[in-house]
């Protein structure tokens, strides 16, 4: 027996190197089991994992020291042992890993090692397991659950402690009430608290809900109809994409919940992919809640233990559902039957290292693979997901309309240049319509949440005399101006310098902040509104373990009149009493040198309007702006998501941007900007040859973000309607071009980035 096989020794190797199986072994090597082999001259005892096994007469073995010609299996080295009790991947995952280091130009070693998290891959000792309690999923009854007797004192200041601290180990759990651990035991056998064992604690905000789940809604028929149609989608047992377009707040992660619900009840598993776990603390609670410890959440923050428990309680098929980032893609789920991707607009889903995958993308193969139903969610589809859709490929479902038929908010769009004329110039924070509308929300008691792109008190330091502008000397973009420290930071690099007295450019001293970040924001509003009780968040102010779960409590109870925050609060948070959002600068997404700045940006205001008038009371948007009739500003006030779609489409198709054509770009870096240069010259006339007459090029030139961390950038983008021939082109010449060993190559894929 022959067991083909990719060694970890760092990536980029891109081979697979065939090894005999003792008989003692055959059973246990199987395809996506890791085994220790010898390798290289040394015969050093390296860790590799099992990605075939091909019969005798294909045995290709390691090539260093075959001898010449030989094709047998008696010149093959051994297999030495097998790491691991099951195989940790599936064929299938296998499968999907030889897909995407096809598709993405990657070496299959680095495809093979996104499957596991790092916690897995990498551990070797196990890790001591705690007792933990959490609250049981039991109605608010004053009494036992079980043979109805009334809690003790003792009993109650357990419950009491778990509501507040969510889950915990049973130690902190007796000593916080101030019981011995036989209560908490004892509350177990009644029912009212669940007592588990695992490796350390969850975060507070990923712990089984805190709050006992209400029974589930009775469904709206928007998404009854829509329920059903995924439902169908599942009963096919065949790859099936369907993309659920629902206007924010339409109840589309219900229809997610009960259809992974209806897959629990048959024995089924389910993936559901999130943006961000950290921002989307509300979803990974509401699925706990709902279905308790068969969900597992595969996330980078969580302790390394935890992950590790997290993952195997999926991989033995003690948890079903599995959600998470991008790469709980790869979530071993048993028996899958539905791989859900929320917000699949979201550029996150983007890896930005090697393999450069696309996890939405990379989802609807793995549903390929699986033969399972694929359901894309937002109020903002990607351009290309609704292109799919028009076409045919995905199954579209709409909702229009809001849960209880609540109102889509009014969004107000207020041209800055008129607001500065009547001021008689200048910058302002604040135009009037925004102020008088934060003032009537104080006075109501009512909430209000401020949105910007930025962070620091001023984005740069522009001297009004020259046109100067501080740069970062390794990265020549503009630096951020921080008053509470009074630095300059670039936010590429880190760098971080003082500020100059005078004007560097021309000796003037009176030095001017151009554009507005948070913390202007923030203090221009504590003039104007002195008793307003105003938190800001933003990376800066979220540093801190717990900051952001923190803040998120302390303004959904009522403590924060005002939030100020960047991108960061524009997702999936709901906040019953949020009536009024702002948008101080809604340009700034519209000057990145970016096709989809309009596509962001349509996104962005419309997410951030979703976030007003979640509860009863109508919300508010008021937008600010200096390009007031742009059409994404427009088609967003208009909720127009069709509307700016066909313009856009429109505009893709004249340029042959994507979705008409894919796009990969092809980075070139390094310490030389004259040798990354001419290699890159040198890489583009060679592309240019090579590349079929359905493809365009351009460049090479300098990217946009031209220096990081004293590395010089170029960069060249390759658009064809032929992907797979254009992509495999791309991969041929470069890995043919003898490039010098200083200078580094980057082909991406489907490039979301283009700075
Ligand atoms: P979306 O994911 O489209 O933003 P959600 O599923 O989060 O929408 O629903 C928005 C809010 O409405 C949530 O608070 C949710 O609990 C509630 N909700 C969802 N469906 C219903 C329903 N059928 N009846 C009542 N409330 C619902
Ligand atoms: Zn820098």
């Amino acid at each position: 027996m022959i067991a083909r096989v990719i060694v970890e020794i760092g990536v980029g190797l891109n081979r697979e190197f065939d090894y005999r199986v003792p008989a003692a072994l055959a059973g246990r090597v199987k395809i996506g089991a890791r085994v220790m082999v010898p390798f290289g001259a040394g015969n050093r005892e390296t860790r590799g994992t099992v990605v075939g096994l091909p019969d005798g007469a294909h045995a290709a073995g390691d090539k260093r020291t075959r001898a010449p010609g030989a094709g047998s299996g008696r010149m093959l080295k051994t297999v030495l042992s097998v790491c691991d009790r099951d195989p940790l991947i599936q064929p299938r995952l296998m499968e999907l890993a030889r897909w995407m280091a096809t598709y993405y130009a990657a070496p299959i070693e680095a495809a093979v090692k996104a499957l596991l998290p790092v916690a897995v891959r990498d551990r070797s000792r196990g890790v001591a397991e705690v007792w933990m309690v959490r609250l049981a999923d039991a109605p608010a009854i004053s009494g036992c659950g079980v043979c109805g007797a009334k809690l003790t004192p003792r009993q109650a200041a357990v419950l009491d402690w778990l509501r507040q601290t969510g889950t915990s180990t049973l130690a902190d759990t007796a000593r916080g009430a101030g019981v011995s651990t036989a209560t908490v035991r004892t509350l177990a056998r009644h029912g009212r608290v669940a007592l588990f064992r695992a490796r350390g604690a969850l975060p507070a905000a990923l712990a089984a809900s805190v709050v006992a789940p209400a029974a589930p809604p009775e469904l709206m028929p928007q998404q009854q109809t829509a329920l059903t149609k995924v439902l169908q989608a599942v009963q096919r047992r065949a790859l099936h994409v369907l993309l659920l377009h629902g206007v924010t707040g339409s109840g589309k992660t219900e229809v997610y919940l009960r259809a992974i619900s209806e897959i629990l009840a048959e024995g089924g598993g389910a993936i559901m992919l999130v943006p961000e776990i950290a921002l989307t603390p509300q979803t990974v609670e509401r699925l706990r809640g709902r279905f308790g410890d068969t969900v597992a959440v595969l996330h980078s923050h969580l302790p390394e233990g935890d992950r590790y428990e997290q993952w195997h309680s999926i991989r033995q098929g003690r948890a079903r559902v599995a959600v998470g980032a991008r790469s709980a893609v790869f979530a071993p789920v048993h028996d899958l039957r539905l791989i859900v991707v929320d917000e699949e607009h979201e550029p996150s889903y983007k890896q930005e290292e090697c393999p450069r995958y696309q996890a939405r993308d990379v989802a609807v193969m793995r549903g390929r693979f699986e033969s399972c139903a694929v359901v894309l969610g937002s109020a903002t589809p990607s351009l290309e997901s609704y292109y799919n859709a028009r076409h045919g490929k995905y199954e579209l479902i709409e909702m229009p309309h809001r849960v209880d038929h609540r109102c889509m908010p009014r969004m107000q769009i207020v041209d800055m240049r008129v607001e500065a004329q009547r001021r008689g110039g200048g910058l302002s924070v604040f135009s009037r319509p925004l102020i008088e509308a934060m003032r009537t929300r104080l006075e109501r008691g009512e909430q209000t949440m401020l949105f910007l792109n930025r962070r620091g008190y001023a984005s740069s330091l522009v001297c009004p005399a020259c046109g100067f502008v501080a740069e970062c000397d390794a990265c020549s973009l503009a630096m951020t101006y921080h008053r509470s420290s009074d630095t300059l930071i670039c936010h590429w690099c880190d760098a971080r310098s003082r500020v100059p007295d005078a004007c560097p450019g021309c000796g003037d001293k009176a030095f001017k902040y151009s554009g507005i970040g948070t913390q202007r924001v923030e203090s221009a509003l504590a003039k104007i509104c002195p008793k307003a009780r105003i938190v800001r968040m933003d990376r800066d102010t979220t540093r801190a373990k717990d900051a952001y779960e923190n803040i998120l409590g302390d303004f959904r109870q009522g403590k924060i009149d005002v939030l100020v925050g960047t991108q960061m609060i524009a997702k999936g948070l709901d906040f019953p009493n949020v009536t009024l959002i702002g948008v101080i600068q809604a340009d700034t997404a519209l000057h990145m040198p970016d096709f989809r700045a309009s596509e962001r940006t349509f996104q962005l205001l419309t997410q951030v309007a979703g976030r007003a008038g979640r509860g009863d009371v109508p919300g508010e948007v008021i937008v600010q702006t200096f390009t007031p009739y742009h059409e994404a500003v427009q088609a967003a006030r208009r909720l127009d998501y069709a509307g700016f779609f066909d313009r856009e489409i429109e505009f893709r198709r004249e340029l042959a941007y994507p979705p008409h054509a894919r796009m990969s770009r092809v980075i070139f870096s390094g310490a030389k900007e004259s040798e990354v240069a001419a290699f890159a010259r040198r890489a583009g006339e060679a592309l240019h040859a090579a590349l079929s007459s359905r493809a365009t090029m351009v460049g090479p030139a300098p990217a946009p973000m031209a220096r990081v961390r004293n590395v010089y950038r170029y960069h060249l983008m390759a658009r064809s309607t032929a992907a797979a021939a254009m992509n495999k082109a791309l991969h041929r010449v470069l890995a043919d071009l003898k490039n010098p060993r200083a200078i580094n190559v980057t082909i991406d894929v489907d490039a979301h980035t283009v700075m």
